[in-house]
C-alpha cells in the first residue's frame, strides 16, 4: 500500500497536480495528463484512493481542450487536494 518507494511519491504528485490546477497553463510546473496517468497506474491509484481521480481528470480533460475548468470545480478540487496533502505529509 506504500507509494514512498516509487520514483514519484504521492505527495509530489498531489503537489504538482495542485500546481497544475492552480496555474493551469504554467508548463514549467505543470504535471502533464500523461504523467498523472502514469503515476496512477504505478501507484494503484493514490488519487482515486482520495476520490480525486475523477475530479482531476475532469479538470484535465477541459484543460486539454483549451477550455478553462469551471471555477467552482477547480476550487473544489484544489481544496480537496490541500486537505489530502496534509494527510499524506503526516504519513511520511
Ligand atoms: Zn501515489
Amino acid at each position: 500500500m506504500s507509494c514512498e518507494d516509487d520514483d514519484v511519491d504521492c505527495a509530489e504528485v498531489l503537489d504538482r497536480v495542485y500546481a497544475f490546477l492552480d496555474h493551469e497553463m504554467d508548463e514549467d510546473r505543470a504535471l502533464t495528463y500523461a504523467e498523472i496517468e502514469a503515476h496512477l497506474s504505478d501507484c494503484g491509484g493514490c488519487l482515486s484512493k482520495y476520490d480525486l481521480e475523477r475530479a482531476v481528470k475532469a479538470v484535465l480533460a477541459r484543460s486539454c481542450a483549451c477550455e478553462h475548468a469551471p471555477e467552482e470545480l477547480r476550487m473544489k478540487v484544489l481544496a480537496r487536494i490541500r486537505q489530502v496533502r496534509v494527510q499524506v505529509t503526516d504519513y511520511t
